[in-house]
């Protein structure tokens, strides 16, 4: 794909984002509904979903920042639709499509780029969040396959996906050395969900506990075994690429809802924007957004088809990360009391800005891993 099919696959995306789903967005964010499974195929049909995928299971076999761009477009509207595409086209199933065998590619991958299907991620743990490689949940090896036990935490699609990319301890070495990936269906017997939880933002996509109970997992399903640790998170390098270009679409609409603001609300007389501060406001609102787009774009482009540098995604996750939360919280006070009303979605913004800030690992694990790369060396957390 050249960069002039990217701009006509970001215009068709716009159209459909803001004609299709943005019109659900509000009542979707209202009443915690996710997108149905009609809406979601029809993601899967517009081609919205196999992107970054390899045109042999349906998909595009197109850059990365072609699937970044719709996800952005998508994202400003309408999070809960964007997050299917975020999740399809850099979620766990690109694990599948870099780690996972041919086979594993051919009878997966095809169901989640149509919109039949959706993988979730399960990686965090009660006890283990920042520290993902104290998780416990663990694989025991048996003739056919595994038995698998534990819970996770905190899993975005949890109880709503059919399949979960479940990291597990698959032998008994310790910290990361033990730790692989299976495939788990949500139908398989012994899976079982948590409560949905009731999370400031997020609200059109579900989250809740995923708990294992002896669940025997067929060892066609073992997608990463133990050992493979460094991989799998290269990996997640993609994903967090995916959540910072939700950050962005999250900033960038702040930013454009104010610009339109505060050329229209008057006080004094006169428009907000002639006042030198609310001018002095804006441009801090610009000099982050596009600082932020920057990053993105340079980890993006670097990535190609392929893995982005992990040095550039985690500055470009911290950055947008932060800057969407700082530029809704500043979208707050230009739009006073309307933007703490519901009506005018900036509240929205704001508490959806803060999830995934938090999801993918948060700025402060994205700093640490900044000086790793920088200096590369490793800093061991525990010692
Ligand atoms: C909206 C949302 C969606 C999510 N989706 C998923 C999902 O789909 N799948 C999944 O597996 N997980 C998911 N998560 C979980 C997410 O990955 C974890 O919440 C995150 O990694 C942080 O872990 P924690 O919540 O246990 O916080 P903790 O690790 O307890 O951290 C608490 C605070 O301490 C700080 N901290 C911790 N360790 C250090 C350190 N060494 N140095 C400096 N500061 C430190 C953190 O930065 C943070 O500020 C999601 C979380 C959210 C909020």
């Amino acid at each position: 794909m050249t960069a002039d099919e990217r701009a006509q696959i970001r215009r068709l995306a716009r159209d459909v984002a803001v004609e299709v789903y943005g019109p659900l967005a509000e009542e979707m964010d209202r009443e915690r509904l996710p997108i149905s499974l009609d809406q979601r195929r029809r993601l899967g049909d517009l081609g919205f979903l196999g992107i970054a995928h390899p045109e042999r299971y349906g998909g595009a076999g197109a850059p990365l920042a072609h699937a970044l761009a719709v996800i952005e477009e998508f994202a400003k509207v309408c999070r809960p639709a964007a997050f299917q595409i975020f999740e399809a086209n850099t979620g766990p199933a690109q694990v599948i499509n870099h780690l996972g065998t041919e086979e594993q590619r051919e009878r997966w991958l095809p169901g989640i780029v149509s919109g039949e299907r959706t993988m979730a991620v399960a990686i965090s743990e009660p006890d283990a969040g920042s520290a993902a490689t104290d998780m416990r949940t663990a694989a025991k090896p048996v003739d056919d396959g595994f038995i698998l036990n534990g819970g996770k935490r905190w899993i975005s699609n949890g109880g709503e996906a059919d399949q979960y990319l479940v990291y597990c301890r698959l032998s008994d070495a310790p910290g990361s050395k033990g730790i692989g990936a299976l495939l788990v269906e949500s139908d398989m017997a012994g899976v079982g969900f948590g409560a949905p939880e009731r999370l400031m933002g997020f609200r059109g996509i579900p989250s809740a506990d995923v708990l294992f109970d002896n669940v025997v997992v067929p060892k066609e399903n073992l997608v990463v075994p133990a050992g493979d640790f460094g991989k799998l998170f290269g990996i997640f390098s993609i994903e967090r690429l995916g959540n910072s270009t939700m950050s962005l679409a999250i900033a960038q609409e702040a930013l454009d809802r104010s610009v339109r603001y505060v050329q229209e609300r008057e006080q004094f007389g006169k428009p907000l924007v002639e006042f030198q501060s609310v001018q002095v406001t804006l441009a801090d609102m610009v000099l982050q957004v596009e600082a932020a787009r920057l990053l993105l774009d340079r980890a993006a482009e670097g990535a190609g088809t392929g893995l982005p540098n992990p040095l550039h995604v985690s500055l470009a996750k911290c950055t947008a990360n932060e800057t969407a939360k700082r530029v809704t919280d500043l979208a707050m006070q230009l739009h006073g009391g309307n933007g703490y009303t519901e009506e005018y979605g900036i509240e929205r913004l704001h508490r959806d800005a803060h999830g995934w800030a938090i999801a993918g690992g948060t700025p402060a694990m994205q700093r640490i891993r900044i000086v790793s790369e920088l200096l590369g060396r490793k800093f061991d957390q525990r010692k």
